[in-house]
């Protein structure tokens, strides 16, 4: 009788134990996952902020500079003077 419920109970204790570690395994993978996504895509915007910018000669020292992204008007570091982005 006891070695009966030693017997059956022995498959689903370790039908728990694969439950768990199945569960376990996922719930790690999801995690590291989750903040490989998270970090992929932060540095990929970062990346994208870094590598988007707007050129802009000036026309009045012939200089070249660059500024942010989405700007149209910047004034030229070297002699102040505003200007429109460069068109390709
Ligand atoms: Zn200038």
């Amino acid at each position: 009788m006891a070695f009966a419920a030693i017997y059956c109970r022995v498959p689903s204790r370790m039908f728990d134990l694969t439950t768990a570690a199945v569960i376990y395994c996922t719930i790690v993978a999801v995690v590291f996952l989750g903040l490989w996504l998270w970090y992929d895509r932060r540095d990929h915007r970062r990346f994208e902020l870094e590598r988007r910018k707007t050129t802009f000669h000036c026309i009045r020292c012939d200089a070249l500079y660059t500024a942010p992204s989405g700007t149209e008007l910047c004034k030229c570091p070297k002699c102040g003077h505003e200007n429109s982005r460069l068109r390709f």
